[in-house]
């Protein structure tokens, strides 16, 4: 479960700086990163080169506060809140963390907002097509086998009171693969507000979000992978202060069936893997709604993203089809903020979509 989710790479500053510094003869000092790995993927700190000594601070805070998230929320520890409740679902409700019962209740959130397109009751379903430490079906799930899993999923299923959370259904399980990262890089964003960086940006496998500048006032710019070659770069990103972005991609995980690939992302209406989408990348001022909707607008594809989007200010997409020739469909507000690389610009298209 170690996979790694890079699909988002930050730029060297160093390359995109270079020639203006020699120009100027001036010295800033360019960015500094450190990673580490946690929660089955990397992690990573950067802040502006004036602030390399607070770096190790920093990401000794992030360091902790990630941890605790997986703690809490892991599905791979007999010792985590989200594994007492799916231990107890059909039982009983379960007292949770505030942490917990955030995450939670920001699920609900997100799965109402989506129509159920992000749900955190996947769990079943993700399990019955070999993901999350399951093993890889011979054959694709039967009609039969998909309804009988159907039966457990359903973001109703999940009861949250003041301090419990309960699953009503025993065949129900929650899985928070789609939200929790970006909700640890929120609250290591928010700790980290308070020590006033002068820049500093947070990125869990993907999930990322920046405060202040990069350097010289200039803002943090990542780029956009290409889904169909990970090596490669649609385009780059301008991030203004506070700003998150994420990507949901059909490569970062799969499983191959009778030979064909499906991808880790459910659609939990029919209970079957999305098809037809290979990336899907969503800015927006916080990371748990990059995380959440970036999962959900994937399910939901581009000709439905419409009503969700417009539920959310300040939310912009990018989508790539699962087909060739490449298109790069944009929402104006991500084309706001996107430059595409001068190769696919011909294969951008503007969505009637704010
Ligand atoms: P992400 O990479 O953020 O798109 O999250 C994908 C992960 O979320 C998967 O590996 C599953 O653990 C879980 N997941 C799969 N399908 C869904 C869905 N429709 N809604 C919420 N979580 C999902
Ligand atoms: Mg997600």
């Amino acid at each position: 479960m170690n996979a790694i989710r890079r699909h988002i790479r930050i730029l060297r500053p160093a390359h995109l700086l270079a020639a203006a510094l020699a120009l100027s003869g001036c010295r800033d000092a360019k960015p500094v990163r450190t990673s580490w790995q946690v929660m089955g993927t990397f992690a990573a700190v950067s802040t502006s080169g004036r602030e390399a000594p607070r770096l190790d601070a920093f990401a000794a805070e992030c360091r902790g506060i990630m941890q605790d998230v997986n703690d809490k929320l892991t599905l791979y520890s007999t010792h985590s809140e989200l594994w007492a409740i799916n231990q107890n679902a059909g039982i009983r409700p379960v007292e949770v963390s505030p942490l917990t019962h955030k995450v939670l209740g920001l699920s609900l959130h997100y799965a109402a907002l989506t129509g159920g397109a992000f749900d955190p009751t996947v769990a079943p379903l993700v399990r019955l097509w070999g993901f999350n430490g399951a093993t890889t079906p011979a054959l694709a799930p039967t009609d039969t086998a998909l309804r009988a899993a159907l039966r457990g999923v359903g973001y109703g299923r999940l009861r949250l009171a003041d301090r419990t959370a309960f699953m009503d259904n025993p065949a129900a399980a929650l899985d928070l693969g789609g939200i929790a990262k970006g909700y640890a890089v929120d609250l290591c964003i928010d700790r980290l507000r308070e020590a006033q960086p002068r820049g500093v940006m947070v990125d869990l496998g993907g999930n990322i979000r920046c405060l202040g500048a990069a350097r010289r006032g200039r803002p943090w710019r990542v780029g956009v992978r290409n889904p169909f070659d990970i090596q490669d770069m649609l385009g780059v990103l301008t991030l203004t202060n506070g700003m998150a972005v994420a990507t949901s991609g059909n490569y970062e995980k799969f499983v191959t069936i009778s030979g064909r690939r499906y991808t880790h992302i459910i659609d939990p209406r029919t209970g079957r893997p999305v098809g037809g989408m290979a990336g899907v990348t969503v800015i927006a001022p916080t990371a748990t709604e990059t995380d959440a909707l970036s999962t959900g607008l994937f399910v939901l594809g581009m000709d439905h993203a419409r009503d969700v989007l417009r539920e959310t200010p300040g939310c912009g997409a990018l989508f790539v089809p699962d087909r060739q020739p490449m298109e790069i469909h944009v929402t104006a507000t991500f084309a706001a903020h996107f430059e595409p690389a001068r190769r696919y610009a011909a294969a951008v298209r503007r969505l009637d979509i704010p």
